[in-house]
């Protein structure tokens, strides 16, 4: 990959953190991020080939990444009503579909036509065999859907992983109505979290996100891609990626394995919960939550 600018082609940028694989603790290779010093983009550099990548997404990773908990359908139902609440219907596309347990949700109970692109082979497979779902595997180029073809399309936290997040919404345009909806979630440089955390916030998730985007970044990559944005938000402050990011503090700081566990287990107890619901919503006012949601409409 180059290492000019994907948003602005400058090549003057500077280090803004150098971090590990915290989440599953290999802790021997650094990766560096830098933003672009014109446009503020921030990515990493040099960044990692697909065929690099995808050793840092081991079983171990999946594994993390598909727990089921109450908290969990709460996600979920929040995330179908950013979907309800801008089209009541028609055909879906979830890009980075993981298990296809948003899919799922959005056809049982919301009667949406579904359909999933998964890089990762295995887990696209699973959400076929065991939920009869349509889940294409591979990148969004290789599948080539046809014009037009899409009411609505979401990546939950996945744009931050693509080589080429400019080519991926371009390609995206292609393939959504000239009246859909494009709905992205993304880590949130501007949030209070990433000051608090610096290269333990989660939303380096070293080497995993080859770009973190704030407002104004995602906002002018979705212009140069003919999209316009509808809103934006980040007031959802998010617990669980609060917790994931005192994790990468203290696996950074080498505290020991049964005292994080101890930490993690207190963290998690209902009443920590209230409290850091109360504390999150109180930390994140102003906009200022780790995550963003942004809804957006292909410009005419
Ligand atoms: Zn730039």
């Amino acid at each position: 990959m180059s290492n000019a600018c994907i948003l602005c082609d400058s090549s003057k940028s500077k280090v803004v953190a150098e971090i590990p694989d915290l989440w599953l603790e290999r802790l021997d290779k650094i990766f560096k991020y830098v933003q672009c010093e014109n446009c503020g983009l921030i990515y990493q550099s040099p960044g990692l080939s697909r065929e690099q990548l995808m050793k840092y997404y081991s079983f171990e990773y999946r594994q993390t990444q598909a727990k089921k908990t109450y908290f969990h359908c709460i996600g979920l139902r929040r995330r179908a009503k950013i979907v309800t609440g801008n089209r009541n219907h028609g055909v879906l596309l979830d890009i980075g579909s993981g298990n296809g347990e948003f899919i799922r949700f959005m056809r049982d109970n919301y009667n949406w036509e579904v359909v999933g692109l998964e890089i990762d082979c295995e887990l696209a497979k699973t959400s076929v065999n065991l939920h009869q779902l349509k889940v294409f595997c591979g990148t969004l180029e290789e599948v080539n859907f046809n014009n037009n073809q899409f009411d609505a399309i979401t990546l939950w936290d996945t744009l931050e992983h693509v080589p080429d997040p400019s080519n991926t919404l371009k390609e995206i345009r292609r393939i959504i109505k000239p009246d859909g909806i494009l709905i992205l979630r993304l880590p949130n440089y501007d949030s209070r979290d990433a000051r608090l955390f610096g290269k333990y916030w989660c939303g380096f998730d070293s080497p995993r996100h080859l770009f973190v985007f704030n407002e104004r970044t995602i906002n002018e990559l979705l212009m140069k891609a003919n999209f316009h944005v509808e809103y934006t938000r980040s007031d959802i402050g998010s617990y669980l990626n609060f917790i994931k990011s005192i994790q990468f503090w203290m696996i950074g700081m080498g505290f020991s394995i049964n005292f994080r566990r101890f930490f993690l287990r207190l963290l998690k107890t209902p009443i920590s919960r209230l409290i850091g619901f109360v504390f999150m919503a109180i930390k994140d006012v102003g906009g200022k939550g780790s995550e963003l949601v942004v809804v957006a409409s292909p410009s005419k």
